[in-house]
């Protein structure tokens, strides 16, 4: 079993669906609400424990009723929250989601996730350093990024960053991290002012550009490759990409090749695609076999 340690966000999403969006000043009857688990860091480990690695989650949530849910939630999937401390100065993080004429519109509110920083995670340095892989997102502060990122370069950890959401990333950061996982948008920020052919050549076997339903591009040090992901019936995308990352990072952590890893982890995200919410459809290991 490989040991994978998550630096990341946990948060509530509250998602409410209705036939329209309100107007500024006006209150309309909603269909349905959810409150589901959600978080990149979050969804990353619960994709990653069921995939049948030993996951350490690595992250803050509130002292409140929805931290409690999220740490029942980490419990129910086999997450280790030893790293994982309900504080008192901050709410748990939430996502405000609306569902409305076939799009999303969403608040975030971090809440916790802010006080996951370089100093919060000190006591986690030590299950940090003896990770096999080490994933990060961006929904926590960029200082513990940058920090993480100098730490694991130092130490010789290899780290997966999945650059989501969108924000700058230092050339320090993108130097020291193993593998770098944008989607489209995301390598639009983070190759500002560079073709994203040449950054994947620049960064061959490095930088692995997911393309939603297409799959997912690099350069292999001879030529950009793109791995197609598998056809389904897609009901919910989100948390694709979270999917592919926690797959990818276990799939690597094992030794497998990283053509190999790439269509273990589409495997993964298409089939988490075809049910409803980020954790809903996130598949077994054996379920990802047995479709392979
Ligand atoms: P994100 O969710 O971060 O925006 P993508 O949309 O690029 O990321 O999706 C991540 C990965 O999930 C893709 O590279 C692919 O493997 C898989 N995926 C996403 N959408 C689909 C789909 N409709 N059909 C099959 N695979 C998909």
């Amino acid at each position: 079993m490989t040991k994978l340690v998550v630096i990341g966000s946990s948060s509530i999403d509250l998602v409410v669906s209705a036939h329209k969006r309100p107007e500024k000043g006006e209150t309309i009857l909603g269909e349905s609400f959810k409150t589901v688990p959600g978080g990149k860091g979050a969804n990353q480990a619960v994709a990653a424990s069921r995939l049948g690695a030993e996951v350490y989650m690595v992250g803050c949530v509130g002292d409140d009723e929805f931290g409690k849910m999220i740490l029942d939630n980490f419990k129910k999937n086999g997450v280790r929250t030893d790293y994982v401390e309900p504080v008192t100065h901050a709410e748990t993080g939430t996502a405000h989601i609306t569902l409305a004429e076939g799009d999303n519109s969403i608040i975030v509110v971090e809440g916790a996730n802010k006080y996951v920083t370089p100093e919060y995670i000190q006591k986690a340095m030590d299950v940090i350093s003896s990770a096999d892989m080490v994933l990060i997102q961006q929904e926590i502060p960029e200082a513990t990024v940058d920090y993480v990122a100098e730490f694991c370069g130092e130490k010789g950890i290899p780290l997966l960053l999945n650059p989501a959401p969108a924000r700058p990333v230092s050339q320090a950061v993108i130097e020291r991290a193993a593998y770098i996982t944008p989607n489209e948008t995301e390598a639009g920020l983070l190759f500002a002012g560079e073709n994203a052919s040449d950054a994947m050549k620049k960064y061959h076997n490095k930088v692995f550009i997911t393309e939603g339903s297409k799959g997912v591009r690099f350069h292999d040090g001879e030529k950009e490759v793109l791995v197609p992901s598998y056809k389904v019936e897609a009901v919910d995308t989100t948390g694709a990409g979270d999917t592919f990352n926690a797959a990818f990072a276990v799939a690597l952590s094992e030794g497998r090749s990283l053509r190999e890893s790439i269509q273990f982890a589409n495997r993964a995200a298409s089939l988490s695609v075809t049910k409803f919410g980020a954790q809903g459809g996130m598949p077994t290991r054996a379920e990802v076999e047995g479709s392979l």
